[in-house]
């Protein structure tokens, strides 16, 4: 079974295309990195994946069905600065919603979703804040509780756009070592990040856009200095950190 199948995805914003013609498939149990300079379409090419917003043409599969069918068994992290972090909510109830597509119609969480949450903050090292509010914590605290919200879901992929901007370095390995764990389950995950330095150490697949595809595959075949250049075309920052030249 494939985890994600792709063909031919366009989407554009007020005519204008951000992602184009974009055909890949990939098999479950992969952690995948999506890479490529700022406004890409890394972030448009996830939420057209999550049918979050509308596409102009192409067909997309998760898990052999239409993403409407199986929303349940997605989680997706946001960009931090596309949540709201003064929305009053406390800690463990944030990760407690991570619970409600599983739960019946109409019903609560209880003792069982909350001792499940609770055992999900603590997988992140979280426990000892549950009562605080989301927006008094650390960018990377924020993220951390992110991530057990998606864990609380119970998911079979998870979907995580730059996960590790305005956080800490401790954070960031917590993380990264908690979705190389899903991964080795055999769950997917599929992580946007700009980072070029650390993208050949953290994903084992790489998908390298700028508007189209200009890779897929493993790290070794995408990771190329030719690659990246006509990814990178004019980020001459980025280009230099990795030594190639432009
Ligand atoms: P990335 O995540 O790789 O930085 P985005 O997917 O956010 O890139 O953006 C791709 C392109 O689409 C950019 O040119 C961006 O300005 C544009 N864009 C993104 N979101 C919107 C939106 N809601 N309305 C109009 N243009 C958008
Ligand atoms: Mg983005």
């Amino acid at each position: 079974m494939l985890a994600i199948s792709v063909k031919n995805l366009n989407v554009s914003y007020h005519g204008d295309e951000a992602v184009k013609d974009i055909s890949f498939s990939l098999e479950t149990g992969n952690l995948v990195g999506v890479i490529g300079p700022n406004g890409a379409g890394k972030s448009t090419l996830l939420k057209a994946l999550l049918n979050l917003i509308p596409k102009d043409k192409g067909d997309i599969q998760i898990f052999d069905h239409a993403i409407r069918d199986i929303r349940k068994k997605i989680a997706y992290v946001p960009q931090r600065s596309e949540i709201d972090w003064d929305f009053p909510i406390t800690v463990i109830d944030a990760v407690l919603i991570g619970t409600y597509p599983n739960l019946r119609l109409f019903q609560r969480p209880g003792k069982q979703e909350k001792a499940w949450a609770y055992q999900c903050l603590e997988k992140v090292g979280m426990t000892e804040f549950s009562n605080r509010q989301i927006g008094e914590l650390s960018g990377g605290q924020q993220q951390r509780v992110f991530l057990a919200r998606a864990l609380a879901q119970k998911p079979d992929m998870y979907f995580l756009d730059e996960p590790f901007v305005g956080v800490d370095l401790g954070s960031e390995e917590t993380i990264i070592q908690i979705l190389k764990e899903m991964r080795n389950s055999g769950k997917t995950v599929v992580v946007v990040h700009h980072d070029l330095m650390k993208a050949s150490t953290y994903f084992n697949k790489l998908i390298l856009m700028n508007r189209e595809l200009i890779g897929f595959g493993s790290v070794e075949e995408v990771f190329r200095p030719d690659l990246l250049a006509k990814a990178y075309k004019g980020h001459f920052a980025f280009m230099e950190q990795l030594g190639v030249s432009v």
